[in-house]
């Protein structure tokens, strides 16, 4: 099995992927749920979804076609068990681990007449800009409510217990430039508003949630005070709606409040990209799951995480209930990245054998 792992992660990968263009890699798809005997679909959004009838409550399986920019170009090396990048791209195993999961255990369901459940399998597309595959993915042909997403997160097999918020706010801010050796009182510096603002960077509310400012452009020249400031920042966060609302609202008004202090001005665009979501542990996939990991001798485990995933959309705003499987992949979207082929075969038997034993009750 090990050897059609490889084969399958290898011919995924070297196929280019960024996201928006996920024709080649969904025609790759495509192909190979046929030959796997499935029903094969597009939605509009481009999503590939296949279906393959069986007993029991449907299950759908997801993982994600793109990857991050460059997304193409990629060239694995594989050294002994792991798979790594040739250190000029990121390794792309985000998500092709988790796709290639997918079709490994569809494989070995199909080519050992295991009796599994109803089974959907859908294969997003730009996941890695705002999850917009998973948010319209057209599921009114199957009637499924419970299901696996595929993808990097902790050690292989380790479950997500909770996913957090992500809000994406940009802020500008404006002032009044002038001749730094002239008279201070006519200008107004937009650094000196946005160190007037008084909000928290990383952890705030008791850990329970984290702001990074990742971008900041200001000023034109060493002899002109700055008069416009734009960043990109964001907020992460496991709080409920409305807790999350007044945190964001807070970050606002301490820019608000400097503008003000100092004389300029100051706007917002916020856009909530991932809705927070929690797994509970006593749901009958999960437990399933868990029964399986556990007879093989495994360790269950349940981490919860602030990266976004195909599961905000499904579980946090959908309110399917999925959870998230880890690929064991490691230092994702970096050169850095790898993931072991012995963990791709770990989790590719789990499945098979949840799958097992979901046919057979
Ligand atoms: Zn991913």
């Amino acid at each position: 099995m090990k050897e059609q792992i490889q084969s399958t992660f290898i011919d995924l990968t070297t196929i280019d992927a960024p996201s928006k263009n996920e024709g080649a890699i969904s025609a790759y798809v495509t192909d190979r749920l046929e030959k796997l005997g499935l029903e094969v679909s597009k939605d509009q959004k481009g999503n590939v979804l296949g279906f393959l009838p069986g007993v029991g409550e449907s299950i759908l399986l997801n993982a994600h076609l793109d990857r991050v920019l460059p997304g193409k170009g990629h060239m694995p090396i594989i050294d002994g068990d792991v798979v790594k990048s040739d250190g000029t791209t990121n390794l792309g195993s985000d998500d092709t681990a988790g796709v290639t999961i997918i079709l490994e255990a569809l494989s070995k369901v199909q080519s050992e007449k295991i009796t599994h459940p109803p089974l959907v399998i859908a294969f997003t597309v730009e996941e890695e800009i705002g999850l917009w595959g998973a948010k319209a993915l057209d599921l009114t042909r199957h009637e499924v409510q419970r299901g696996i997403v595929y993808d990097n997160a902790f050690e292989a097999g380790t479950v997500v217990s909770r996913g957090a918020a992500y809000v994406a706010v940009d802020l500008e801010l404006k002032g009044k430039s002038i001749h730094p050796g002239k008279d201070l009182s006519a200008g107004v510096n937009v650094i000196e508003i946005f160190r007037k603002a008084d909000f928290p960077i990383g952890e705030t509310d008791s850990g329970q949630t984290r702001i990074n400012m990742g971008t900041l452009n200001s000023g034109t020249a060493r002899n002109a005070v700055p008069d416009k400031l734009t960043a990109q920042s964001e907020i992460r966060s496991f709080l409920d709606e409305s807790a999350l609302a007044q945190t964001v609202d807070r970050f606002q008004r301490s820019f608000a409040q400097a503008a003000e202090k100092v004389g300029g001005t100051v706007t917002f665009t916020t856009k909530k990209l991932a809705v927070a979501y929690s797994v509970d542990p006593e749901e009958p996939l999960l437990k399933a799951y868990r029964e399986v990991v556990e007879r093989r001798g495994g360790k269950f485990e349940m981490k919860e995480t602030f990266v976004a995933s195909d599961a905000n959309a499904l579980r946090g705003e959908r309110g399917l209930h999925v959870f998230t499987v880890s690929t064991g992949v490691f230092n994702e979207h970096s050169t850095e990245e790898t993931v072991r082929l012995s963990d791709m075969e770990l989790v590719t038997n789990d499945l098979v054998s949840l799958l097992e034993l979901l046919g057979s009750r």
